[in-house]
């Protein structure tokens, strides 16, 4: 795989909650010697500024203001990206529940999208890049070099989701519950639903190992630096 580091690609993963994104695109780029971005942290840490400042997550024209007045950075480490608001490490927290309902909500709206695209449009310039989310190859990077749509079975999804986190005192009806709806909220909204963009590949992961879909990426990969 050291051929991939000649010709620097921007790799997109879209797909939805739990399809197993963050893990294949963190170890594809490690393989790869890339930078892995998640696009998701951005919004998870506007969600949390919203929180902190007590801001409804439905006011868009404030969550714009937040957002302008913010230095979000997603910065490389080992075990995932670090999130740093405004020179503060928020890592942690913006996994948390409500954090992840927000980020949702303040997702909805077109120009939070805007400032949050071209952002990560600035963090992807130059390649050497596996970029995951929603809207990486259908609006973020619909030039990338390689999009992955990466699906799994809704029931799949939930228990993954249980498996990796499970919250004390929550119920695992209620955790699922809150995966539906954001998925829901994620594929009817009007700006930039999530969706498989025309040219990207969907990749099952119902029945893949981690090995597997990363194996399938990988091959993918090489083609493309064949070309
Ligand atoms: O990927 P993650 O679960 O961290 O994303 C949190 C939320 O941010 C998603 O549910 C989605 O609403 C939003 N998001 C988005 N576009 C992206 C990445 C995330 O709308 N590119």
């Amino acid at each position: 795989m050291t051929e991939q580091a000649k010709r620097k690609l921007i790799i997109a993963i879209d797909g939805p909650a739990g399809a197993g994104k963050s893990t294949i695109a963190s170890r594809l780029a490690r393989k790869l010697g890339y930078v892995n971005l998640e696009s998701g942290a951005m919004y998870r840490a506007l969600a949390l500024k919203a929180i902190e400042w007590d801001a409804s997550f439905d006011d868009e024209a404030a969550l714009l203001k937040m957002a302008q007045g913010s230095t979000i950075i997603l910065e490389r480490s080992i075990g995932g990206n670090r999130v740093l608001l405004n020179g503060k490490d928020i890592s942690a927290r913006i996994r948390d529940r409500d954090v992840t309902e927000g980020a949702s909500r303040v997702s909805v709206h077109p120009k939070v999208r805007e400032w949050m695209v071209e952002r990560q449009r600035e963090m992807g310039v130059g390649g050497g890049v596996v970029m995951e989310g929603r809207d990486i190859g259908t609006k973020v990077f619909p030039d990338a070099d390689l999009k992955i749509f990466l699906d799994a079975d809704p029931v799949i999804r939930e228990q993954r989701r249980l498996d990796q986190q499970k919250v004390k005192g929550v119920s695992a009806e209620a955790m699922s519950a809150e995966l539906r709806d954001r998925d829901h909220r994620d594929r009817t909204r009007a700006a930039s639903p999530l969706a498989a963009a025309q040219d990207a590949v969907v990749l099952d992961s119902t029945k893949l190992s981690e090995d597997e879909v990363l194996g399938r990426i990988e091959k993918l990969v090489e083609d493309k630096v064949k070309l």
